[in-house]
């Protein structure tokens, strides 16, 4: 009988990773699912999500928005449509919003995001949890922006193997792996929840690379995991090796993996989870994910931040995107936490 409760090596996550009989991936799932109910309850908590800007100085190989892809039409949004997002987010009882963007540091820049989460802490007085993700930053922008209202940052570390980091990004000093560390360090010393994770089924990654993910987030004593599948982007030079997307299996196999190895944690189920399966995220939900990030961009520009191909609901508004949301967890029976923060147990504890 494999080891799910309490679970702390390496060689018990392989157990799990490595799993391919249907019958015990359900079980994996449904103890991961068990053991979250038992921890944190099973409502799922939302983060509206607004993609602020594809604009980005960086060349990272898999992903659609990088500088040198020249047939991205690049846009940012204005101030209002960021405020229309963050009234919509309180309307609908989201608790919490998200930006993300690509990555761009300037002293203007630093000051404009700062003048954006002062005022969306003011319109929704102090009511709408505030979640950025906006890349590396040096660690006095990181205290301004908390300074300023936002709580809790994602920057995931992609993968945790300096190796195949290396595959992934140019070789420069802009794309170093052990400055993605510092920043991660950077994050939780500023006081926020921080988050990160990786992706799944990247070209060159082993199992023995995603379990040591695992314990990576584990090590580094993060509060929050977002981790999903690589897809594929033509426009990319990862994308034109051409590497066949991964099963949902293994991404679910992770969830649930996370969720046995650090119980009290917000795990994420992504959207590029969707790609793979329209009912991605509920099947993450059931395997142990409690976070769900429903996009809130504005349609005209949706379709130019395809950091992958397939991306789901970009022709959708914002209302579309929730009422397809809750529909889909209402059909799995997922309750959700309207109005509600849903701060991570990990970071309270
Ligand atoms: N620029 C910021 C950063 O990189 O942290 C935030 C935005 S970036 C688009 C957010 C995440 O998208 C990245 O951390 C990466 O994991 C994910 N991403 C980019 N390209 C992807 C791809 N082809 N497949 C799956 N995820 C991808
Ligand atoms: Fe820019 Fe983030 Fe895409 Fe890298 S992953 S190219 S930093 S938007």
């Amino acid at each position: 009988m494999m080891k799910l409760i309490g679970i702390s090596t390496k060689e018990e996550i392989l157990n799990i990773l490595s799993e391919t009989n249907p019958d015990k991936i359900s079980e994996i799932t449904k103890e991961a699912y068990r053991v979250k109910v038992e921890t944190i309850g099973s409502r799922v908590h939302l983060r509206g999500l607004i993609e602020l800007s594809n604009i980005c100085v960086k060349n990272c190989y898999y992903c659609g928005i990088r500088a040198d892809n020249e047939s991205v039409n690049r846009y940012e949004l204005s101030d209002e449509h960021v405020m229309e997002g963050a009234e919509f987010a309180l309307r609908a009882g989201y608790g919490s919003l998200v930006l993300q963007a690509g990555e761009r540091s300037s002293p203007g820049y630093t000051k404009h995001v700062t003048s954006l989460v002062k005022r969306i802490k003011e319109l929704s007085e102090g009511k709408l949890g505030i979640t950025l993700s906006l890349g590396e930053q040096n660690i006095e922008t990181y205290r301004e922006w908390y300074e300023a209202g936002a709580h809790r940052y994602l920057l995931r570390i992609e993968t945790s193997n300096p190796d195949l980091y290396s595959k992934i990004h140019p070789n420069n000093t802009l794309h170093s792996w052990e400055r993605r560390v510092q920043a991660i360090k950077d994050l939780i010393t500023v006081g926020y929840q921080t988050g990160t994770g990786v992706m799944i089924g990247l070209p060159y990654q082993t199992l023995d690379d995603l379990a040591d993910d695992l314990l990576f987030i584990k090590n580094i004593g993060v509060h929050m995991v977002g981790m999903g599948p690589y897809l594929k982007h033509s426009e990319t030079p990862l994308g034109r090796l051409g590497v066949n997307t991964t099963s949902l299996d293994l991404t679910l196999k992770m969830v649930s993996a996370l969720r046995l190895l650090l119980p009290r944690i917000n795990i994420a189920a992504t959207t590029a989870m969707q790609v793979i399966d329209p009912y991605g995220r509920e099947r993450a939900v059931l395997a142990g994910a409690n976070i769900i990030m429903p996009n809130m961009t504005i349609t005209e520009v949706r379709e130019n931040y395809q950091i992958y191909e397939n991306k789901p609901g970009i022709k959708d508004d914002a209302d579309i995107s929730k009422s397809k949301l809750e529909e889909n967890l209402a059909k799995m029976g997922i309750e959700i936490g309207w109005n509600e923060w849903g701060d991570s147990s990990a970071f309270e504890h």
